[in-house]
């Protein structure tokens, strides 16, 4: 076979150094005594030996171990095929690729490139490593069935579970069928791999019985890679928490009092939370704590903000990160020797019943706090700091977190399988199979906005087009019902806006001055014209990078919006769409955005309890979040993009609408709930 053996990868074999010019030398060597020092180094040749005898390997080892920077360089290139490397995660994808290319001494999109959702860096014909998020690998499917560019795929943090990764399992799963010769080699931190083997184990199926000699053993290879952690101390507080904010707080300002030096890293929920709690530490700087270096975390971070993260602090100071669940496995930090957990992290809930899907902030699994305190024990013995009581952990924490697919909305998800032509949505193959009521609803909402027809086929041309297009459906739905209403052009600015993570900076103690700058934006129409109204602004200031700075507007997230804006436009070229522009008129973006949401239409309702609305599918009890601009107008009717769930439901993006047009949209959806 051209299969790559374990003898072609020098860069790996012991003592082969690097031929560089020696000025050089001392900075590539700190890197290349980096790699070897990590656990993988030293099993390099078992698991290209594995990687060769068996189509299907897991890898597990603890986070920092190097199965995400050196597995994809161990010298797989084949001919002209490349390795692919899934992250759940944009921001790993993009750290990690960087850090490859680093390792490597290439520029990244060369032989190391990546791929997240907008934004392809690689080089056709030149890259050979490709990082991307698996829901990116998933889309390539819908032009390449069988992944034929790829010799090896790795599918890696597979102990997160998430929908996408847990539907690319089962994806790959089918595609080495077809191609016996693929190699998968799935990483995980933790120990789950018996399940994930027993997954892949095709090895008794009398059908498959190879004849050929030469294709790799079907029967799944585990590879544990030996940790090299130390030891952690685990503290606990003594009765529970009221506030875990200023819990983190002060518990981090106590351990720079009070222990030596080594970095902190502090786990909150969200880039809300982060923010905040980067506010209140940094106060308390002023205020007398000097030599700290406190630095922030989350999905949403610029390009820049996040090479500070992976930095020395400087001389003399100490490093605070200050992260959401990013830091728990999908990126390696180094020099923690403290964490403070919370216990907390924002999670995906899914009631099929009301049929809403909402973001919580909920207690971590044990699994996840064992993760979280693993973070500390990377350099030298470390402390992990958990604001909740040993007796919460021991007995109100699960277990494991349940995989996402048993609590998310699946209306993509089964979108996707369909648009591959997976037919049967029921009988897919997952590692862990989703609520059939779940999938139920999916399909009675897919087939509401029209993208199936009542055999559960994609309708043609809107299902097709829904499909190709990279944006949620129902986002793809107003795009597309733009068009006839004239407004293309505008409800393309509001779907650019609405796939990037948010258009505004708040926090950092600029809350009035936030305030102030969404007032001057503020559409009476709602959240998703107000987009418009900044994006039109923008333009007006030639997209200026101060003129963002004053209005408290993201400049980076309004570079991709342009970016992503452009892409869109393209696509919507190639599906034979006009662009055209309503000008002032905004009723007809508002139709839009119902054509696209009307399932999620609410009514006002008032009652004792205040202002309240109810879903009209699902009949749940909402309110307008704090953070829209419609918070305090009450509209009679509404539609929202998604919801928040903390004391009581919250509505999120939310548009003013006209009762009216929902029978002219969607007369079979109203009439039947009449
Ligand atoms: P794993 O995937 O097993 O958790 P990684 O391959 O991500 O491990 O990390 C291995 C090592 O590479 C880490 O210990 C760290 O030193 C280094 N590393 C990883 N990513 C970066 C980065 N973005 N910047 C600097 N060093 C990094
Ligand atoms: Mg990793």
């Amino acid at each position: 076979s051209s299969y790559p053996s374990a003898a072609r990868d020098d860069d790996y074999s012991e003592g082969v150094p690097f031929a560089m010019p020696s000025s050089y030398q001392s900075g590539y060597m700190s890197i290349e005594k980096q790699r070897q020092s990590l656990p993988i180094y030293k099993q390099q040749n078992s698991l290209l030996y594995l990687v060769e005898n068996t189509s299907t390997t897991i890898v597990i080892g603890e986070t920092g171990s190097g199965k995400t920077t050196q597995i994809p360089q161990a010298g797989w290139a084949d001919g002209n095929q490349l390795i692919a490397c899934t992250q759940p995660r944009r921001i790993a994808v993009q750290t990690v690729a960087a850090r490859v290319a680093e390792e490597m001494h290439v520029n990244l999109g060369l032989e190391v490139g990546y791929s997240i959702r907008f934004e392809e860096i690689s080089t056709p014909g030149v890259t050979k490593i490709k990082y991307l998020t698996d829901g990116v690998l998933i889309r390539e499917m819908m032009e390449d069935p069988l992944l034929t560019k790829y010799s090896v795929i790795m599918v890696d943090e597979a102990h997160e579970r998430s929908v996408s990764t847990d539907m690319l399992l089962g994806l790959l799963k089918k595609i080495q069928r077809r191609r016996p010769e693929l190699r998968l080699i799935i990483a995980s931190a933790t120990i789950q791999a018996t399940s994930i083997a027993a997954f892949f184990d095709n090895s008794k199926q009398r059908q498959l019985v190879d004849k050929d000699k030469s294709l790799p053993s079907r029967k799944p290879a585990i590879l544990s890679v030996e940790g090299r952690s130390h030891t952690v101390l685990i503290h606990y507080v003594e009765e529970p928490v009221d506030d875990y904010l200023r819990a983190a707080v002060s518990t981090t300002l106590l351990i720079h009092k009070m222990e030596p030096s080594g970095d902190i890293l502090v786990f909150l929920t969200g880039q809300d939370d982060v923010d905040a709690a980067l506010q209140l530490i940094s106060d308390e700087a002023e205020n007398g704590s000097e030599g700290i270096f406190v630095l922030p975390l989350y999905a949403g971070l610029p390009r820049s903000d996040q090479e500070l993260v992976f930095s020395p602090a400087p001389r003399g100071k100490r490093k605070i990160i200050v992260s959401t669940n990013i830091a728990e496995t999908s990126v390696t930090l180094e020099g923690i020797v403290y964490v403070v957990d919370t216990g907390f992290s924002k999670q995906r809930f899914y009631n099929p019943i009301a049929d809403v899907e909402a973001l919580v902030v909920a207690p971590i699994s044990r699994a996840s706090a064992q993760q979280r305190a693993g973070r500390a024990g990377r350099v030298r013995p470390g402390k992990c700091f958990r604001l909740y009581t040993e007796d919460f952990f021991m007995h109100e924490m699960q277990a494991e977190a349940v995989p996402e697919v048993r609590r998310s909305s699946l209306v993509s998800t089964i979108l996707q399988l369909k648009a591959l032509g997976i037919d049967n949505i029921m009988r897919f193959d997952w590692l862990a199979s989703p609520p059939a009521e779940t999938m139920v609803r999916a399909l009675e909402l897919l087939y509401a906005i029209g993208v199936l027809d009542s055999d559960a086929k994609l309708t043609s041309p809107l299902g097709l087009q829904i499909a190709e297009l990279p944006l949620e459906p129902m986002v793809a739905k107003m795009l597309l019902a733009s068009a006839a209403l004239g407004c293309s052009n505008e409800v393309l600015t509001i779907s650019a806006s609405l796939s990037v993570q948010s258009i505004w900076v708040s926090g950092k103690g600029r809350l009035k001055e936030f305030d102030e700058a969404r007032e001057r934006f503020a559409a009476a129409e709602g959240d998703l014209i107000t987009y418009l109204n900044v994006y039109e602004a923008f333009l007006a200031s030639k997209k200026s990078a101060q003129w963002c700075h004053q209005n408290c507007i993201n400049f980076q997230a309004m570079k991709q919006v342009l970016d992503i804006r452009a892409q869109l436009s393209r696509l919507l070229q190639r599906l034979g769409i006009p662009l055209k522009s309503s000008g002032k008129e905004i009723q007809a973006i508002q139709k839009a955005v119902a054509s696209g949401f009307f399932v999620n239409a609410s009514q006002l309702e008032v009652s004792a309890e205040g202002d309240l609305y109810k879903t009209v599918r699902g009949g749940l009890k909402i309110s307008i979040h704090p953070s829209s601009v419609l918070f305090r107008a009450t509209p009679k009717w509404v539609v929202f993009k998604s919801v928040m769930l903390t004391d009581r439901h919250y509505m999120r993006e939310v548009t003013a609408i006209d009762p009216a047009w929902l029978t002219e949209i969607a007369p079979h959806f109203f009439q039947c709930r009449k």
